[in-house]
């Protein structure tokens, strides 16, 4: 029956009044909604967001909730280079009072149970764990069961004030990324469970890593940002 609920709640449709948006490093922005009392998700689920002020071609994008419910506000992060797309344009010109919609939450990437995990993030795949985190310290679940490992480049970490009571380790290069997963995986093997987001290249890369390592399938849960 969960799975029905989960599969219908696509069908579910918000108007998302704007509050203000946040430069977090270079090119990377938060956008906070508020959050009507009606509408919730599990952290680590994504919303399709749809641009309703002006008229775009490909006006609605999958956009991973960051926040969690009792924040009360609905967060959303994205990259924004120098040439952005027309949603992207779109949505730095919001305004507050000004509205998006939202379908959903949808999405399987969520916490299932407290077993050992190990959250591994690429790039702008870091939001679903902002989420992710929030909900393990807002239950207070024994952290040291969970470890984070970033992957981004110098100076592109955010959240870094979000994640300050959380074991995580910042790192910027390949052979520090797997290097750190085998750590892991020799101490968890397949008891833990191993929770991937990010690019489609880097994501398909560490899942084929993970299962050179003998982790079963079944432990291994990806969120791929298509588009990146
Ligand atoms: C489950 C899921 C969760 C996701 N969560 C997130 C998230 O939390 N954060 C996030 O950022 N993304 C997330 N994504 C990816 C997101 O949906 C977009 O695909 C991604 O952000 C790229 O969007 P875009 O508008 O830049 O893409 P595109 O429209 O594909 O554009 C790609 C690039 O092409 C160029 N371009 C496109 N149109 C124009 C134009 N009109 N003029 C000039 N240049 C142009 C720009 O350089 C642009 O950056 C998620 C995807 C999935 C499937």
């Amino acid at each position: 029956m969960s799975f029905l609920k989960d599969a219908l709640s696509i069908f579910k449709k918000s108007e998302l009044v704007f509050i203000e948006k946040i430069k977090e490093s270079e090119d990377v922005y938060s956008f906070l909604f508020k959050k009507d009392d009606d509408l919730t998700w599990k952290p680590g689920q994504h919303g399709l967001f749809t641009i309703t002020h002006k008229k775009i071609k490909n006006n609605t994008k999958p956009m991973t909730v960051a926040s969690i419910p009792s924040e009360n506000v609905v967060k959303i992060t994205t990259k924004i280079g120098d040439t952005p797309s027309d949603f992207k344009s779109a949505l730095l010109e919001l305004e507050a009072g000004m509205k998006v919609s939202m379908s959903g939450p949808v999405g399987s990437f969520y916490l299932k149970d407290e077993s050992p995990t190990l959250f591994i993030a690429t790039g702008i795949g870091i939001t679903p764990f902002r989420a992710l985190i929030k909900q393990i310290e807002e239950k207070q679940t024994t952290s040291n069961q969970f470890k984070l490992l970033y992957f981004a480049s110098q100076n592109e970490h955010i959240y870094k004030e979000d994640f300050k009571n959380f074991d995580v380790d910042y790192i910027t290069t390949n052979e520090q990324l797997l290097q750190e997963i085998d750590e892991y995986t020799e101490k968890h093997k397949d008891t833990g469970q191993y929770f991937i987001a990010g690019a489609k290249a880097e994501v398909h890369m560490l899942t084929e890593h993970l299962k050179s390592k003998h982790i079963s399938k079944r432990a291994i849960n990806k969120n791929v940002f298509m588009g990146y």
